[in-house]
């Protein structure tokens, strides 16, 4: 059998929930589930995470299996409606569904669901991407009040920085000053602003990247929040070449050999979820101790060096990322983030379930 193998540990994924609880006060935290709960199995993170109370999935679909699967919490729908026909679906399944452009009221109203749902209304409080204008608070709460197939409001917003050093307060501080009229549960946090800034917490919290024990911040290691790695990705060296002084490294040869050194060839490619951009030098464990990667990473197969590992051969094993190497570090070595390496899991890659 090929040897690339996922692990996933329930017990770091629920030990994350806690991290999350402690920082969330008195509101309660949906756990952000969406995209297979960032590659880690939709149905295994809702047995990880039974805590929570509630679940943020952004399909009728999700949300639908969710469902199956027993979860008797509430389940937001980040994105709310994608049209008419599923206001019907999200009454039967008590959904509750994000509200954030007016087709979506026009549908509420035109097709009151037969039981009144919990909407979140979604304003732009600066993120520019969903959301209705601030300025137009008053109007749009006063309409979503009236409806019949309406029987709760809570207000949200999302922020665009705060992993960054700009931070919440310049979409906090106007959200909360327009909307704190209305006398309304709100909620704001994604990880980074519940990590960092209470005052964001309000009365829900929407946790997902620290939940997989990952860290929002580009500075801050996972480690340091207490987070706990809940997928780890192993593989094992399939081929070992040597290379002379001079010789090349897979497609396009970009990496070439100073000296003679010893590569081996790891089963893991980017067909598996690896990133393709990741360049010579990306951390990588092979038997437990650092080394980095060679060259261009293929479909099902890429390079590391073995200069330092003597004893490596095939059937050596390596961790592409995980418990002895976070997964934050091979993203920033690929120019890219945690979230996109976590989501882009394969298929293909079989998955063990820790504790
Ligand atoms: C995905 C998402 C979250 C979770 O964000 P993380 O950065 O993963 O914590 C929260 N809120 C909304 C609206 C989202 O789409």
């Amino acid at each position: 059998m090929r040897p690339i193998q996922a692990r996933i540990s329930l017990g770091a994924l629920a030990h994350n929930l806690r991290v999350a609880r402690d920082h969330a006060g008195a509101a309660r935290v949906f756990a952000v589930v969406k995209a297979n709960a960032y590659g880690h199995g939709l149905s295994r993170a809702r047995r990880a995470l039974a805590a929570a109370d509630g679940f943020a999935v952004l399909t009728l679909e999700e949300a639908a299996n969710l469902r199956l699967m027993g979860v008797q919490q509430p389940i937001l729908l980040l994105e709310g409606l994608f049209g008419a026909d599923e206001v019907a679906t999200c009454a039967e399944l008590g959904l509750w569904p994000v509200l954030h452009h007016v087709a979506q009221l026009d549908w509420l109203q035109r097709l009151p669901p037969a039981r009144p749902l919990q909407v979140f209304l979604k304003f732009d409080s600066g993120m520019h991407r969903l959301g209705f204008p601030l300025a137009d608070h008053a109007a749009i709460v006063a309409r979503v009040r009236s409806l019949p197939g309406v029987a709760g409001v809570t207000l949200m917003t999302h922020f665009a920085q705060a992993d960054e050093a700009a931070g919440v307060d310049w979409q906090l501080q106007p959200f909360l000053s327009e909307v704190a009229d209305h006398g309304l549960p709100w909620s704001s946090a994604n990880s980074a602003a519940l990590l960092r800034y209470p005052i964001t917490q309000g009365d829900w919290v929407r946790p997902g990247l620290m939940l997989y024990g990952a860290s929002p911040f580009a500075e801050v290691p996972a480690s340091q929040l207490g987070l706990r790695p809940a997928m780890s990705v192993h593989s094992e060296i399939i081929s070992v070449q040597t290379v002379q002084p001079g010789e090349g490294v897979g497609y396009g040869q970009l990496y070439r050999a100073e000296q003679a050194m010893r590569v081996g060839v790891v089963a893991c490619g980017y067909a598996d979820g690896y990133p393709r951009n990741a360049p010579t030098g990306t951390p990588i464990l092979v038997n437990g101790r650092r080394s980095r990667t060679l060259g261009r990473v293929s479909m099902d197969m890429l390079s590391v060096d073995l200069s330092e590992c003597p004893d490596a051969g095939v059937g050596t094993p390596v961790e592409l990322w995980g418990e002895g190497l976070s997964v934050d570090s091979v993203a920033a070595a690929a120019h890219t983030s945690s979230y996109e390496l976590l989501c882009a899991l394969a298929a293909r890659v079989a998955v063990q379930e820790t504790d």
